[in-house]
């Protein structure tokens, strides 16, 4: 149904529904040509306006190899940016508030594709932000208006633009670059929530996946592995920012992924949720999430490999390999483990360290050791501006001696916490182990810290 809003819109989306059918538009030349006044070398080069390449300078690794896909920290929303190795850019989702200024950092000057998968302020908040500071040649969304100051202000925008053509999300396929992204079906208009019909699609690049699909749940996911589209993917966006009405057994057990990536932040929902959580882990997927790691880079190889990026790498490693590649033939998850540590705590460095997250190890007691445990212990450090519940995380030496953190840690923003060895009361601050006898090692040791769910955070070996 065409609703107000979308009127000024519709216009624009007439023709290329018409053209739809198959390759749309952001590469063959021809369709281009029919599609947008902007010739191909735009998409590449940039405009004579804009400095050249920004997108592929900016890719943290061998960025004309890997498609990535970077799940920005945007707190409690989703912002997902695609980067095709010919350096097309597509933003799924624009977070909360004003993300302009880390799409710069992220040497993004211009978006092929903008992607609304549902008009929630968590979503679209950030999008009218966008479509004013840069070029922006697709817009799509999944049709369907909703009532809020939010969304009036990006149909406003969007009416202020007639330059972006507007495409609704019905299932097609789009080349970006030599990426493909597959739009899947909706569930009808009106039958549904707005979670429900959030754009879901899968980003194919040789033989790496990738499925994003907004805030769906249980009815979307159901609705989609009943009509056969869900794929076997190497990374899924946990549905619905990992709450549990974003996962059923039935969609894990099609899409299988390899890594998880859960978009959020600071939340009254509880998300993510316990059960969610599990039910990814069970899956024996990697699970990464923005609340932790900062920005997480996923860069899919053509063979179905990948390299994994996360926090202040993501933005600042251009080109160096930060992120080891994982092998393609199924063990991309154990890289991606190996990641955490290796990229940042290699040999003589005094501490690991993951998106303002530092743990270090104090092993040699003063004294004997061993009639000393309290002497010993782990610092674990948070450099960030947001408190981090810690609560049933654990940290554990090589010998698997562990120390879970009980019901209500919180590692405060700018703080730290300390695990002693030994016995002694706890505060909040100080935690003890209760061992009678010294745990880690004077002469090298490892120590994993692993979240509730059972996702490794950091590694520090020395
Ligand atoms: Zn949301």
């Amino acid at each position: 149904m065409q609703t107000p809003g979308r009127g000024g819109r519709e216009g624009r989306g007439a023709p290329v529904a018409a053209a739809a059918a198959a390759i749309l538009a952001l590469l063959p030349a021809a369709a281009t040509a029919t599609l947008s006044q902007a010739p191909r070398a735009e998409l590449q080069n940039g405009s004579a306006a804009d400095p050249p390449a920004p997108a592929t300078a900016a890719l943290p690794l061998p960025s004309d190899t890997v498609l990535g896909v970077t799940f920005l920290d945007v707190g409690q929303g989703d912002a997902v940016l695609l980067q095709a190795p010919e350096g097309q850019t597509a933003l799924v989702d624009a977070g909360r508030g004003d993300i302009v200024p880390l799409l710069r950092e992220m040497g993004v000057e211009r978006i092929d594709l903008l992607v609304a998968t549902h008009p929630h302020a968590d979503h679209i908040g950030g999008m009218a932000g966008v479509i004013r500071s840069m070029p922006v040649r697709f817009y799509m969304d999944n049709g369907q208006a909703h009532s809020t100051a939010t969304y009036r202000r990006l149909m406003t925008t969007l009416d202020e633009r007639p330059e972006i053509t507007y495409l609704e999300a019905v299932p097609r396929t789009i080349s970006l670059g030599s990426a493909e992204i597959e739009v899947l079906p909706l569930l009808p208009t009106g039958t549904t929530d707005h979670n429900n019909r959030s754009v879901a699609l899968v980003v194919r690049f040789g033989e790496f996946r990738a499925l994003l699909s907004g805030d769906s749940e249980v009815r979307q996911l159901t609705h989609l592995v009943g009509l056969g589209v869900v794929p076997v993917v190497t990374v899924l966006k946990a549905p619905h920012h990992g709450s549990d009405n974003g996962v059923t057994a039935e969609f894990l057990a099609a899409a299988r992924p390899e890594v998880v990536v859960i978009s959020v932040g600071r939340n009254g929902y509880g998300h993510p949720r316990p059960a969610a959580l599990r039910a990814f882990a069970g899956a024996g997927a990697t699970v990464l999430r923005t609340d932790v790691e900062g920005h997480v880079a996923i860069l899919g190889r053509r063979d179905g490999g990948y390299g994994v990026a996360r926090g202040e790498q993501v933005a600042s490693a251009r080109g160096s390999g930060a992120g080891r590649t994982g092998a393609g033939d199924g063990t991309g998850a154990a890289a991606g483990d190996a990641i955490i540590g290796a990229g940042t705590a290699s040999a003589g460095s005094a501490a690991a360290a993951s998106h303002g997250l530092r743990l270090r190890v104090h092993a040699d007691a003063p004294g004997d050791d061993n009639r000393n445990p309290n002497g010993e212990y782990a610092v674990l450090e948070n450099s960030r501006g947001s408190d981090l519940s810690i609560a049933g995380w654990t940290l554990c030496d090589a010998a698997n001696h562990c120390f879970r953190f009980p019901r209500g840690a919180v590692l405060a923003a700018g703080g730290q916490v300390v695990v002693h060895t030994g016995s002694g009361q706890g505060d909040g601050i100080r935690y003890f182990m209760g061992r009678g006898r010294a745990v880690w090692n004077n002469n090298g040791d490892t120590a994993t810290l692993t979240d509730a769910a059972g996702a490794t955070v950091l590694v520090f070996r020395y």
